[in-house]
């Protein structure tokens, strides 16, 4: 077995199936490579003694075929963002370092009950603010991926998901989870030549996944393909008492669609991501991927989304919002980290001055003034307002056309340190991701080639709401004819 390394999901599914290899060695090669890998820091917590267990038992399964999940024996990454019982879950951030939650989240009980095995808890930025994972407490984490014009250079793997994508980039883990919020799983899975899907809000549920901005939080996967992300999601999502939003509607057999191909469904191409800074390489690129989509018998159609340069505002001033009042629960009094004080509003002000990071007090500042008397209706109730106008460009959209194709970002990966100082330019970053958050759209970003320096290009495909499986047949397309996985090698 010479090279464990370049499998997807599905391979390594088959490997177990005729029992060519075991779980427990797929999950030891695996931990081999993570401690060889520890320089790009994508893991907060690793779980060796838990994936064992895991991994035995899963081999167990194959031995008798018997309970055989869709993720069985597969080893994983779990964005530290879900709260996992008895594992340490930190959120990236200082407050919750010592955090070790009571109970699970849904979309990880999900996965472990489809067989998957936690290998550990990746790093991202603090409470999934951020699009570099600069942001985290526990350090930033490196792209595997290098500029053939200056290999020394590092780079960000994007973010907030940075962690899970840079570790399913550098083939340590087979795929793992992210979380989206205004793009989270989408930028980093572009920046480092990945699947990345954000399913329709309330596919998956968000019980015990720490809160960010809850109207707009989704779970996912990162995945090397198109299948396995189809694979993965099937796995995640369920409907969830514990979470009032989440859905009821069926889940469809996802892997059973990736490969019914496009003929006859209408993509809309929207002028409005024309957006300033559009590098010329990922424009250049989303022109392929349109002829890609014709050739296999898919109807290009213009639309216009006019509200889109609204989105980043309006998300710049709803996220913070959110999170601000999420965030209030860090009061060193019942979760993480408590720094003393001579009365209880100095134990609130010394825990929350010193548990928070930059960004995140940024975040809290914004979020609390658009939420204050004499400006919310200035800001938050329009943001409301303005949100509303940008799903109703897409549900007119949707009367023209089945799914949408875009650029997943403007630029591809950047240095480390890069757009630090200028908060305004990373978020700049997220333009043609927040739409489709703000709508609570279903969104894919897949690979579609490499730009001048040799690094890779997403590009996004929006469909319906629930419509995740028009995401999947497009994508897949796009994966074939742009021949990624054999650019990438
Ligand atoms: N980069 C965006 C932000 O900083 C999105 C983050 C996310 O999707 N979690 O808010």
């Amino acid at each position: 077995m010479s090279n464990l390394s370049d499998l997807t999901i599905s391979q390594a599914k088959e490997l177990l199936l005729n029992r060519s290899i075991s779980s427990v060695e797929l999950t030891k090669f695996f931990f081999d490579k993570i401690s060889n890998f520890k320089n790009l820091n994508c893991f907060i917590t690793e779980t060796f003694d838990q994936a064992l267990k895991m991994s035995k038992i899963s081999d167990e399964k194959y031995k008798l075929k018997k309970d055989i999940g869709l993720m069985e024996g597969i080893p994983i990454g779990m964005k530290d963002l879900f709260c996992t019982n008895q594992i340490k879950t930190t959120a990236g951030s200082k407050i919750l370092k010592n955090f070790i939650p009571f109970y699970e989240s849904t979309v990880s009980k999900n996965l472990w009950e489809e067989g998957a095995v936690l290998l550990g808890k990746t790093n991202l930025d603090e409470f999934a603010m951020g699009s570099a994972n600069t942001t985290s407490f526990f350090g930033n984490v490196v792209n595997p991926w290098k500029s053939k014009n200056d290999i020394d250079k590092k780079l960000v793997p994007g973010g907030s998901s940075g962690g899970s994508a840079s570790a399913v980039a550098a083939d340590l883990c087979l795929a793992a989870t992210g979380s989206d919020t205004g793009g989270s799983i989408r930028q980093p899975a572009s920046f480092c030549g990945l699947v990345g899907m954000k399913p329709t809000y309330g596919r998956c549920s968000r019980f015990g996944m720490i809160a960010f901005a809850s109207s707009l939080d989704q779970a996912g996967p990162i995945t090397k393909d198109v299948l396995d992300s189809s694979i993965m999601l099937k796995s995640m999502c369920s409907y969830d008492k514990k979470d009032s939003t989440s859905s009821k509607m069926e889940i469809p057999d996802f892997p059973k669609i990736v490969k019914l191909g496009v003929k006859g469904i209408r993509v809309g191409i929207p002028d409005e991501y024309i957006v300033d800074g559009l590098n010329s390489n990922v424009n250049d690129n989303w022109q392929k991927g349109i002829e890609w989509l014709k050739s296999e018998g898919a109807e290009i159609i213009e639309i216009n989304l006019p509200h889109t340069q609204s989105a980043l505002p309006t998300y710049y001033i709803l996220a913070p919002a959110e999170a601000s009042a999420n965030l209030a629960r860090y009061d060193g009094i019942r979760f993480g980290l408590r720094e003393i004080g001579k009365d209880l509003d100095e134990v609130y002000k010394n825990t929350r001055a010193s548990g928070f990071g930059n960004e995140v007090k940024r975040r809290i500042m914004i979020g609390t003034y658009v939420l204050s008397a004499g400006y919310y209706d200035a800001y938050y109730l329009k943001a409301l307002k303005v949100r509303k106008l940008i799903s109703d460009d897409f549900s007119k959209a949707f009367e023209k056309c089945d799914c949408i194709l875009t650029p997943t970002t403007p630029g591809v990966a950047f240095g480390i340190g890069e757009k630090q100082d200028d908060p305004l330019e990373m978020y700049l970053n997220d333009v043609l991701t927040v739409p489709a958050s703000l709508a609570g759209l279903p969104a894919i970003s897949v690979p579609s080639g490499l730009n001048d320096e040799g690094l890779p290009i997403g590009l996004q495909i929006v469909a319906r709401p629930f419509d995740e499986e028009t995401c999947f047949k497009a994508a897949f397309v796009i994966e074939q004819l742009s021949n990624f996985n054999k650019l990438k090698n």
